[in-house]
């Protein structure tokens, strides 16, 4: 089930080894990285495949990537996508620039891989963190999004891969309920047509995986479901 839950990291960089580097950095936390060259192929690729973030280099062959990130932010479809920028110049006045445009994070060239990778992980932790790749913990339950696996009480349990989803997402947010029709979308995205029923069947058998956990999971009548550590049902 790897594969299918990894964030999908934008790279928009024209120098072939930087781009490369940077890939190297997004695998590293476990994201999956798509790059390309120009910011027309950026924007193309943005009208129908939304990555999880984009890390932009400012200079780039057709346009800068501050028009670029202005278009993004002017587009209501994108304006909410997590972007990085990524550029060679130190120099305040650009810093400030980019930030004003709307970029949520700065990186300056040369810059270290781990750090990137660091940064990459720390702001889809904060924007989407059902996407980041960082190890989520609610009492006995620990979920590890690098193996895709989910312990209760030190012990490996048995999920499916839409459980493993729902829960993830859960996790993510807890004391906050969504309905049905909002788990559907985060979860399965909104272009699988799926009936609002099969979310009850998921949460049945995500219930059943986590055995005497089973009341971390809560419905909320007429609402939807809430991951809540609290005893009550
Ligand atoms: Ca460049």
């Amino acid at each position: 089930m790897t594969a299918i839950d990894k964030a999908k990291i934008l790279i928009v960089e024209d120098e072939p080894a930087i781009a490369e580097l940077i890939s190297f950095a997004v695998r590293s936390v476990g994201c999956k990285p798509v790059a390309v060259s120009t910011a027309t192929d950026a924007w193309n690729l943005l009208l129908w495949q939304m990555p999880d973030l984009v890390l932009l280099d400012w200079m780039l062959p057709d346009q800068s990537g501050l028009q670029l990130l202005s278009r993004i932010r002017e587009s209501r479809q994108l304006r909410a996508l997590p972007v990085i920028m990524l550029t060679a110049k130190g120099v305040e006045e650009d810093k400030i620039a980019g930030l004003n445009q709307g970029a949520d994070d700065y990186v300056t060239k040369p810059f270290s891989p781990r750090e990137l990778g660091a940064r990459v992980n720390a702001l889809l932790r904060r924007k989407i963190p059902e996407r980041s790749q960082s190890l989520m913990k609610a009492g006995a339950i620990v979920l590890d999004p690098v193996s895709c696996t989910v312990t209760v009480e030190n012990r490996k349990i048995d999920i499916g891969n839409a459980e493993y989803k729902l829960l993830k997402f859960l996790m993510a947010h807890p004391e906050r309920v969504f309905s049905r029709n909002q788990l559907l979308d985060k979860v399965w995205g909104s272009l699988v047509a799926i009936e609002e029923r099969t979310v009850d069947v998921h949460v049945l058998r995500l219930r059943k995986a986590l055995k005497d956990k089973d009341y971390l999971i809560k419905t909320m009548r007429c609402i939807g479901y809430m991951f809540s550590e609290g005893k009550d049902k």
